[in-house]
C-alpha cells in the first residue's frame, strides 16, 4: 500500500537529515520532491498543487523548535498535511435513531461492493449488530449468487429476489427498487438494526446507472450511502467519485484493494475532492480484510512512522484471552514455555492475517522493504507443520528430539532436517530468553523464531 510514494518521500526526508539548518531553496527543493512524488502516485493535481502551497507555508513560518530538528519540523507539516488531505477525523456509520440503519453502497462494477457488504456486515455482527443484506444489484448475472455467499461466510442472512437462494423470500425479480424497498421492509418487521443494501455498477460511469441508484436512494432514504472505489483506478477515481457525487450523492467513501500495488493516489484524492470521509478501507479478498479508516494513522503508514496502533486493535481482535491467561499462568509459576504452546500462539497470530501485512505496519519498515518483499507466508506454514509432525512428548520436551527423531519430522512434515534443526535452535533460543524474563518478574511474547 503505498510503497512507492513512501519511499519517494521517506529518501526526500533522508536528504534533508543531514542538514542543520534549512533556507528557502532547500525548503523549495524538497517541496518540489512532494509534489512530483504525489503526481506519480496519481494523486490530483488541484489536490498536490493546494498541498504543495500549504506545506510550503508552514515550513517557511515555522518556529525553530528545540525539539525537532528542521527535517523533522518538515515531516511533521507534511504529516499534518496529509491528514488533513485525507480527511481529519476517523468516522464510522452513524446509525439511525429508529431502526434499522439503512446503509446503500454505490459504486462501479468491479470496485468491491459486494466483497465490502460481506465484510462490513461481519464486522457489525462482530460488534452486536444484526444485519440483513439486500441484494439489489440485479445487473450482474451472478451477483445475487455471489452475495448469498458473501452473507454465508459473514454470517448474515440475505434477502435476495431469487426464491431458492435466499428462501423464502419472493419479491419481484428485475426491479431493483422494489427489493431494496422491501429489502428495508423485511428488516424493520424481523427486527434486523442494520440494513445494508447493494447495487448494481456499470464498467464506466453512465446515465442509466445513476438513474437508478438514485432511485433506490430516493425509496430508501438511507441513513448512509457508501461510494465503494477501487483505490487502483488512479487519475480517474476523481472523475468517478464526482459523477457519483453529482447523481446519486454519498455520506462517506470505502476505499478498496489498498492490498493492491495501489499508487495510491485515489485515496489522497478522493475526501478532498468531494469533500466527503474516507471511512473503511478494504485490503484483500477476505472478510477479515477491512480495516476502519483513520487519516492521521494511515499518514503515519505513507510516512513510514508505523501504524502501530492499526496492529494493536488487530491483534486484540485475534486474541483469545483464555489461552493468554493460560500462558500467563503457566510462565509466571517457572514453567517452560514448550513447543505445543508455541504452536497455539502461532494460531493465534494467524488469525490476525497476513504476517507481512502486519510487519509493514511497523515503523521503519520502509528501510527494510526488501526484507518484507521477500519474507514468505509460508514459512509460518512450514513451523507449523514440523511441530505438527512431532509426537506430544516431542512437544513438551524437546531435547529428546534426538537425530532419528529429526528425520522423523523432517519427513513428516515434508521439509529439510536442517530446516528442522534450525527451528529447534531458535526455540531454544526464544525459550531461554522467557526464562529470563520470567526471572526478571515480566511475561510477555516470546521472540518468533525465524525474525
Ligand atoms: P462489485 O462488482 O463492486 O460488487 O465488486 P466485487 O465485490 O465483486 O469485487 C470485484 C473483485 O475484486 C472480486 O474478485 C473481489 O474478490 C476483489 N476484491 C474486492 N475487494 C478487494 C480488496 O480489498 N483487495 C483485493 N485484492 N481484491 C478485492
Amino acid at each position: 500500500m503505498f510503497t512507492s510514494l513512501s519511499d519517494r518521500l521517506t529518501s526526500t526526508f533522508k536528504n534533508l537529515r543531514t542538514k542543520g539548518r534549512l533556507s528557502e531553496a532547500d525548503i523549495d527543493a524538497t517541496i518540489r520532491e512532494i509534489r512530483r512524488a504525489l503526481l506519480d502516485a496519481d494523486v490530483a493535481v488541484a489536490v498536490v498543487r493546494e498541498f504543495a502551497a500549504n506545506v510550503r507555508e508552514r515550513a517557511l513560518g515555522a518556529e525553530v523548535s528545540g525539539a525537532l530538528n528542521p527535517a523533522e519540523q518538515v515531516v511533521k507539516i507534511v504529516n499534518a498535511e496529509l491528514v488533513a488531505i485525507l480527511g481529519g477525523e476517523a468516522r464510522t456509520v452513524r446509525f439511525a435513531k429508529n431502526p434499522p440503519t439503512v446503509i446503500m453502497l454505490a459504486g462501479l462494477q468491479g470496485a468491491g461492493k459486494t466483497t465490502l457488504a460481506g465484510k462490513l456486515a461481519h464486522d457489525l455482527r462482530s460488534k452486536g449488530h444484526t444485519p440483513l443484506l439486500v441484494a439489489a444489484d440485479l445487473q450482474r448475472p451472478n451477483a445475487v449468487n455471489q452475495l448469498s455467499v458473501v452473507a454465508e461466510r459473514a454470517g448474515v442472512p440475505v434477502f435476495a429476489p431469487h426464491p431458492g437462494v435466499a428462501g423464502e423470500d419472493e419479491v419481484p425479480t428485475g426491479d431493483p427498487v422494489a427489493v431494496a424497498r422491501d429489502g428495508v421492509d423485511t428488516a424493520r418487521s424481523r427486527e434486523h438494526d442494520v440494513v445494508i443494501i447493494d447495487t448494481a455498477g456499470r464498467l464506466g460511469v453512465d446515465a442509466e446507472l445513476m438513474q437508478q441508484a438514485a432511485d433506490i436512494r430516493d425509496a430508501v432514504t438511507p441513513d448512509e450511502v457508501l461510494f465503494v472505489i477501487d483505490a487502483m483506478i488512479g487519475q480517474d477515481a476523481v472523475l468517478t467519485a464526482q459523477a457519483f457525487l453529482d447523481g446519486v450523492d454519498f455520506t462517506g467513501v470505502v476505499l478498496t484493494k489498498l492490498d493492491g500495488d495501489a499508487r495510491g493516489g485515489a485515496a489522497l484524492s478522493v475526501a478532498k475532492v468531494t469533500g466527503r470521509p474516507i471511512m473503511f478501507a478494504s485490503t484483500g479478498e477476505k472478510l477479515t480484510d477491512f480495516e476502519v479508516f483513520h487519516p492521521d494513522r494511515m499518514a503515519s503508514r505513507i510516512l513510514d512512522m508505523g501504524d502501530v496502533l492499526t496492529l494493536i486493535e488487530q491483534a486484540e481482535r485475534a486474541f483469545d484471552a483464555d489461552e493468554a491467561e493460560k500462558m500467563a499462568a503457566k510462565v509466571a509459576s517457572g514453567q517452560d514455555f514448550t513447543l505445543a504452546d508455541f504452536l497455539v500462539q502461532m494460531q493465534q497470530m494467524k488469525k490476525m492475517g497476513s504476517m507481512k501485512k502486519m510487519l509493514g505496519m511497523l515503523p521503519g519498515m520502509g528501510q527494510m522493504r526488501e526484507a518484507l518483499d521477500n519474507f514468505d507466508e509460508r514459512e509460518v506454514d512450514r513451523i507449523e507443520a514440523i511441530i505438527r509432525s512431532m509426537t506430544p512428548g516431542e512437544r513438551e520436551n524437546p531435547r529428546i528430539i534426538n537425530g532419528s527423531r529429526r528425520a522423523r519430522i523432517a519427513k513428516g512434515s515434508g521439509v529439510r532436517t536442517s530446516d528442522v534443526n534450525q527451528l529447534l535452535e531458535r526455540f531454544s533460543g526464544a525459550q531461554k530468553m522467557m526464562r529470563q524474563m520470567n526471572k526478571g518478574g515480566g511475561g510477555g511474547m516470546p521472540a518468533m523464531p525465524g525474525m
